[in-house]
């Protein structure tokens, strides 16, 4: 076997009995290349991270400027860092004046955990509210607003007084009371199979929140950074929330999470007890300076307006008996075939012939199209081919 590839599958612990183990060897732009000598168009993004494409000019020189500066220094919220302070001040002026205090962590979950930590600590209640097949993460108390039992029963016992509502079920709405001390959202449910609510189903939480005091807490891990069409998800219904939750493409190609605030609440963290939240590396400087030049190419780049106009490109050119539906907005979209055995089939044909789609831990009927927002639309076009064709019946 070759050298390299044992190592992954004997010495780095595995998550699937199939990994895809594609050897990298480079990433530019929309575009992966592999030690065999083949490149794939990549419409997987890292997960819904690298919006502005692998290897972003901007990204890259920002990185290699402040790794001449320094790298980690001290652990988050002692010193002051110009790429941190430069980082929050920007993401928040594009964000209501509620939510102005930002707190950087490492990844998705973390800020997630630090969020239902804080809203307990706001509202002085226990109880927490998900939302049915939801996705937050992998760690215990993102596991626990988690809606998907095949990842959860091998981990009980989970977070106590925890519950689901339905996803854009009004009724359930009622189900929120004033026990509860957070709803944690997702915008439009990515791992389910990209699931997009009513505005009014959100206009509705949030009032339901508002009248029972609990705080509605939005995970925008996944639909953040233009994904959506919009630079946040929330935009599309003007539902803000009381805390905002960021991962993925925040950090620019680098590990990164956040969670957003205002200033009175999140100065709750800094007493009774001190250090109500501790990261060594949150805000690692190299992150914050490549999560702030990837939001400055976000902008420069109109790539909220890209995302809208290659979704709809995407759903005009994917049309075949085969696909049921192309669901969501933007690039984050679900390609519908009704059937888990011809989603495998699909993605690998589509692998076969250059093109890397992906599948959902919620949904096996659908395969996930979400892109570098900077493809262009021949790669659009092209990509739409290849899936066309993989879906052919033999
Ligand atoms: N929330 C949502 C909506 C996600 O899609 C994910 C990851 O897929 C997470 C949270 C967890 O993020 P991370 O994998 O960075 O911990």
């Amino acid at each position: 076997m070759d050298p390299l590839r044992e190592g992954f599958l004997y010495h780095l612990a595995q998550t699937s009995g199939n990994p895809l183990a594609l050897d990298v060897v480079s990433a530019e732009g929309c575009w992966i290349s592999t030690r065999d000598g083949r490149r794939y168009l990549d419409l997987v993004a890292g997960l819904a991270v690298c919006n502005v494409g692998h290897r972003h000019p901007r990204v890259v020189k920002a990185i290699r400027e402040q790794a001449d500066r320094y790298l980690h220094v001290i652990p988050y919220g002692e010193f002051i860092q110009e790429p941190q302070v430069r980082f929050a001040e920007r993401l928040t002026s594009l964000l209501p004046a509620s939510l102005a205090s930002v707190y950087f962590v490492n990844s998705g979950t973390e800020a997630i955990e630090a969020a239902l930590k804080l809203a307990k600590r706001a509202t002085g209640r226990t109880r927490l509210i998900g939302c049915r097949k939801s996705y937050h993460g992998s760690t215990h108390g993102s596991l626990s607003l988690t809606d998907n039992e095949a990842k959860k029963y091998r981990n009980r016992p989970l977070l106590p007084d925890t519950d689901h509502i339905g996803f854009d079920s009004v009724q359930d709405l009622g189900l929120i009371d004033d026990r509860t001390a957070a709803v944690v959202v997702e915008p439009i449910q990515g791992d389910a199979g990209v699931r997009v609510p009513s505005v009014t189903w959100l206009q509705g939480l949030r009032q339901r929140c508002d009248e029972t005091g609990a705080l509605f807490i939005l995970d925008e891990v996944q639909t953040g950074f233009g994904r959506t069409g919009k630079r946040f998800a929330f935009e599309h219904s003007g539902v803000v929330p009381d805390i905002l939750v960021l991962g993925k493409a925040l950090g620019g190609g680098l590990p990164m999470g956040a969670f957003i605030s205002s200033l009175e609440r999140m100065a709750m963290l800094s007493h009774e007890p001190l250090l109500g939240h501790i990261t060594t590396f949150g805000g690692h400087p190299l992150a914050c300076a490549a999560g702030l030049a990837a939001l400055e190419v976000l902008q420069a780049e109109n790539l909220s307006e890209r995302a809208r106009s290659l979704g709809d490109r995407f759903k005009m050119k994917l049309n075949h008996p085969g696909i049921r539906e192309v669901r969501g907005l933007g690039l984050m979209l679900a390609v519908e075939l009704g059937d888990a055995d011809r989603v495998q089939r699909a993605v690998h044909r589509c692998l076969d012939r250059g093109v890397l789609g992906f599948w959902f831990l919620s949904c096996p009927t659908a395969f996930r199209i979400a892109p570098p927002l900077t493809i262009s639309e021949s790669e659009v076009d092209l990509a739409c081919n290849v899936i066309l064709k993989a879906i052919d019946p033999d």
